[in-house]
C-alpha cells in the first residue's frame, strides 16, 4: 500500500493448478487438537485455527477460531489482547478512510462492518473478557493467573463478521471479496509492552507477529479462493466446497473470493506464482511483473521462501495492498492505459513480501522502514529489468514520474515540516505522507546508495533481511547491517533524512 496520489493524479489461464488439487482430496479435516504439523515447523511460535462458513449473499463470515498463543517473551503476561480490526468499521464518524476518500470508499453510501463474539473460552473454560478502544477494536482476556515466558494459553473463539460493501482492504463488491484483516489477531507485545493502536486512516496502520496458520473456508461452489498460504485441499461438498490452507511462519492471513476469477501461473524457483483476474489481458501481464519482481528480488535480498505468491486483481479503490503470500491490486489498473501504473503497483507490493511479509516491523512508529524501502526496491527492479543507463527508460519514466517529483514540488513549493520518521498519527494527509514515507525515503535510501556503492548497498539489503527475516526489525537493525557491510557507522547519516525537518 498505498496508491492514492496515482488515483489523484492519474484517476484512474487456466485454474488447472486449482482443479488438479480438487483431486488430491482425502477427508481432510481440520483437527483442532492436532497440532503437529505445526510443530514440527516451529514450536515456538503462536497458531491459530480458523474454521470458517463464508455467506457471500449476506456479507458475513460465521468463525470458529482457536489460538494456540505462546508467551515469547521475557515478561510474565496477565492479560492478552487482540485487535478486532473488523470493528474499525463499524461507526462511520469513526471510519478507516479520511473524509476525501469517503465517496469512493462507500460508493453506495456508509455500509458497517463489525466482529460480533457468540461464545469466548480461555484453556476450556468461560473467558473473562472485554472489548475496549477507540471502535471497540482491542479485546483483552484476562488470565486467571500469570503466564510465565514459553508457556501457552489456549483460545477459543466463535464469532460471526460482516462485511462492510466497500472496495477496500476489508470489504466487497462487485467482482471480490476482499478479507484483509478480518479475524481477532493478536496484538504484538515488545518494549513498550502491549501495542494497542487503532486503525488509523493513513499508511498501513499494522504490526503483528509471525505466526502459523490453519484455515479452512467453506464457500459456494461457484467461488474461487486466493489466499495467504498452501492450498492443501478442496472437499467437495453438494453445494459448498471447504477449501484447506496451511500457512506456515506468515504475519498475517488475507483471502479474496471470487465467482470470476481465472488464473495463470508461473514456476519462478520453487515458488509457483499465481495470478487471479478477472480481466483477461491484463491478467498474464500482471503474471509477468510479478514473476519478474520475484526474480530480481529473490536475487538481490535473499530467497522468497514460500511455496506459493497470489497477485489478485480486486475491487480495491486505492492502488494495491500487501499481504502475506497475496498482494490486492485494484482492479481498475488491468484496463489497458493504465499498464504503466499495473507494473509499477504489482512490484511495489510484490517487493513488500520481503519488507513488511518477511522482515516486519512497527508499521505505525516505523513506517518508513518498510514503505520507503519497498518504494525504493521498485527503484532497483526498474534498473534490473531496463536499464538505468538510457535516458527514455522505464527507469527513467519511473524517476520522472514518481513520487520523488511529489516530494520535490513538495519541498520546493511549501515551508514544510519534512520530518519522516514520526508516528502515522502525525501526518496531516495523504499527499504529506507519500511526499515524506514513498518520496523522500526513495531518495533517502537512493543517497545511501551512492554514498556506498551499488556492491555495499545490496550487500546490506541482503545482511538486513538475512538477519531480521520472520522477526519485527527496528531502525537500529537497518543501521547496524550498513556497519556490518561498510565498517561504517550510518546513524547520524540516516537520521539527518529522517529527522531533519527541512
Ligand atoms: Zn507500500
Amino acid at each position: 500500500m498505498k496508491f492514492a496520489f496515482i488515483k489523484r493524479k492519474y484517476l484512474l489461464g487456466g485454474i488447472a493448478a486449482i482443479i488438479l488439487l480438487v483431486f488430491i482430496l482425502g477427508s481432510y479435516n481440520l483437527l483442532w487438537n492436532n497440532r503437529n504439523s505445526f510443530e514440527k515447523h516451529d514450536k515456538d511460535l503462536t497458531w491459530y485455527g480458523i474454521d470458517v462458513s463464508f455467506n457471500p449473499q449476506d456479507g458475513r463470515l460465521d468463525c470458529k477460531q482457536r489460538v494456540y498463543y505462546i508467551n515469547t517473551e521475557k515478561d510474565s503476561i496477565i492479560n492478552i489482547y487482540f485487535h478486532i480490526y473488523p470493528n474499525s468499521f463499524k461507526y462511520e464518524e469513526k471510519a478507516v478512510f479520511p473524509p476525501e476518500e469517503m465517496s469512493r470508499a462507500y460508493p453506495d453510501g456508509f455500509s458497517p462492518g463489525f466482529l460480533e463474539f457468540s461464545n469466548l473460552k480461555l484453556n476450556g473454560k468461560p473467558a473473562s473478557y472485554t472489548t475496549q478502544g477507540y471502535s471497540d477494536d482491542i479485546l483483552m482476556i484476562s488470565l486467571e493467573q500469570a503466564l510465565e515466558p514459553g508457556d501457552r494459553a489456549d483460545i477459543w473463539m466463535e464469532y460471526t463478521v460482516k462485511l462492510p460493501r466497500s472496495p477496500g482492504r476489508f470489504g466487497y463488491w462487485d467482482n471480490t471479496y476482499n478479507l484483509g484483516n478480518w479475524y481477532p489477531i493478536l496484538c504484538v507485545y515488545d518494549e513498550r509492552g502491549w501495542n494497542l493502536e487503532p486503525y488509523y486512516t493513513l499508511g498501513d496502520p499494522f504490526y503483528s507477529d509471525i505466526s502459523n496458520y490453519k484455515v479452512s473456508i467453506s464457500a459456494p461452489k461457484d467461488f474461487i479462493i486466493a489466499s495467504t498460504g498452501e492450498l492443501m485441499a478442496i472437499d467437495e461438498g453438494k453445494d459448498q466446497n471447504i477449501w484447506h490452507f496451511e500457512a506456515v511462519t506468515v504475519r498475517d492471513f488475507a483471502w479474496v473470493a471470487s465467482q470470476k476469477f481465472k488464473t495463470s501461473s508461473m514456476t519462478i524457483g520453487d515458488t509457483t506464482i499465481y495470478s487471479y483476474y478477472y480481466t483477461q489481458e491484463a491478467g498474464e501481464k500482471a503474471l509477468d511483473y510479478g514473476a519478474s519482481a520475484l526474480r530480481i528480488f529473490n536475487e538481490l535480498f535473499g530467497a522468497y521462501p514460500y511455496g506459493t505468491l497470489s497477485i489478485v486483481q480486486s475491487d480495491f479503490f486505492i492502488g494495491g495492498m500487501e499481504y502475506p503470500q497475496l498482494v490486492m491490486i485494484d482492479g481498475s489498473l488491468y484496463e489497458t492505459e493504465q499498464d504503466y501504473w499495473l507494473e509499477v503497483v504489482v512490484v511495489h507490493e510484490v517487493a513488500h513480501q520481503w519488507w513488511y511479509g518477511l522482515v516486519g516491523n512497527d508499521q505505525i512508529y516505523d513506517s518508513w522502514l518498510d514503505e520507503a524501502l519497498t518504494e525504493y526496491s521498485t527503484i532497483l527492479y526498474y534498473g534490473q529489468r531496463y536499464g538505468q543507463e538510457e535516458e527514455h527508460s522505464k527507469y527513467q519514466e519511473l524517476i520522472d514520474k514518481g513520487r520523488y517529483q511529489l516530494f520535490k514540488v513538495y519541498r520546493d513549493s511549501e515551508d514544510m515540516d519534512e520530518t519522516i520518521q514520526r508516528p502515522l498519527y502525525e501526518f496531516e494527509d495523504w499527499i504529506e505522507y507519500d511526499a515524506l514515507v514513498y518520496g523522500k525515503g526513495a531518495i533517502m535510501f537512493h543517497e545511501v546508495r551512492q554514498e556506498m556503492g551499488d556492491e555495499n548497498f545490496i550487500k546490506v539489503l541482503k545482511t538486513y533481511f538475512e538477519n531480521n527475516k520472520f522477526q519485527n526489525a527496528k531502525p537500529e537493525d537497518l543501521f547496524k547491517a550498513c556497519e556490518t557491510v561498510t565498517g561504517q557507522n550510518w546513524e547520524s547519516f540516516f537520521n539527518q533524512w529522517l529527522h531533519d525537518r527541512n
